[in-house]
């Protein structure tokens, strides 16, 4: 048996078989300390897709982490066909800060694809596209709310392509939900680079939801189950709901908000949801169901301003 050719990323290579860390560099902190971006790649033994999964694009949307330390631990390279690259902390800046954005307050999730002579948010998804996204036919970006918002486990991806579809539902999450790309995201530029990119989207910023994380982990392994390049690893999933779009329902006054909708409730056209009171008690408006569907998106913090989003209603009709 011929052994498979290692797999160069940054300046050394994977060999086939093995887990190998590497860290490619970014730029020097201010202090004069290097910045790198860590990677894992696992090189499997026997030809295969190459597929990366990637998290905390947002620095304070950490859940991606554990998600990707669990995948890690459970797959094995010695037994896998393709290759597998992690990059578990695309922000490393804001990750360390515990920031959303970058320390200039740009999005890094605008900034793709990136340039090599743009700023820094420009130059780290130039890094991305280069040394990861360019080279996969399939990704998975690992996010969470944010801002106190909690997202039931979802798959976003634009559904209206076939193949993103085929592996959205063999991820397994309770719902999918068809979403167009953002410019300047990921997504999309490496839906540009030919590749198919689903978003996962659970629990909230700074916190491990358990929930949230098991569902990412058995989606991951029943991606790349899917893609032939490991065992069947995660228990069998109910198929997911399918949604056209996702709607936020927004505060019609400033106010306090009270709603006792758990993620995950279905709703129908209509429903009351939840209520906006002033701080004593009296109602000041309803927060009504756009169209039949499933709560995906809660505000937990209940405090608001005329206009914030504060349910996000996936519609299913
Ligand atoms: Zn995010």
């Amino acid at each position: 048996m011929t052994i498979r050719a290692p797999f160069p990323i940054g300046d050394t290579t994977a060999a086939a078989g093995r887990r190998t860390h590497t860290e490619l560099p970014i730029a020097r902190l201010m202090s004069g300390t290097p910045v790198a971006l860590p990677v894992v790649v696992l090189h499997g033994v026997s030809d295969g897709p190459t597929v990366w999964v990637n998290a905390a694009t947002h620095g304070d949307e950490i859940i991606g982490v554990e998600i990707i330390r669990r995948v890690l631990a459970l797959v094995h390279p010695g037994s896998m066909a393709g290759t597998l690259i992690t990059v578990p902390i695309v922000n490393v800046h804001g990750f360390n800060t515990g920031d959303r954005y970058l320390p200039d307050r740009r999005d890094l999730n605008r900034a793709f694809p990136g340039s090599a002579r743009g700023s820094l948010a420009s130059r780290i998804a130039h890094l991305m596209m280069t040394e990861v996204v360019g080279r996969c036919e399939v990704g998975i970006d690992l996010h969470s709310g944010s801002d106190h918002r909690a997202n039931l486990p979802q798959i976003r991806g634009d559904l209206s392509d076939t193949r993103t579809l085929e592996l959205a539902m063999s991820f397994g999450a309770p719902i999918v939900i068809d979403s167009r790309v953002r410019d300047g995201s990921l997504r999309g530029a490496a839906t540009e680079a030919g590749a198919t990119c689903l978003v996962f989207e659970g629990g909230e910023a700074y916190r491990f939801d358990e929930t949230s994380v098991q569902t990412a982990v058995d989606g991951i392994l029943r991606v790349i189950h899917h893609l032939g390049m490991i065992d069947d690893l995660a228990p069998a999933a109910p198929p997911s709901l399918l949604a056209t779009s996702a709607r936020w329902v927004r505060a019609s006054k400033s106010g306090v908000v009270d709603c006792r909708l758990a993620l995950g409730a279905r709703v129908t056209k209509g429903e009351q949801m939840g209520v906006l009171r002033d701080p004593f008690g009296k109602q000041l408006g309803r927060l009504n169901a756009p169209s039949d569907g499933v709560l995906v998106g809660k505000l937990l913090h209940p405090l608001v301003n005329r206009g914030d989003a504060v349910l996000n209603v996936a519609v299913t009709e």
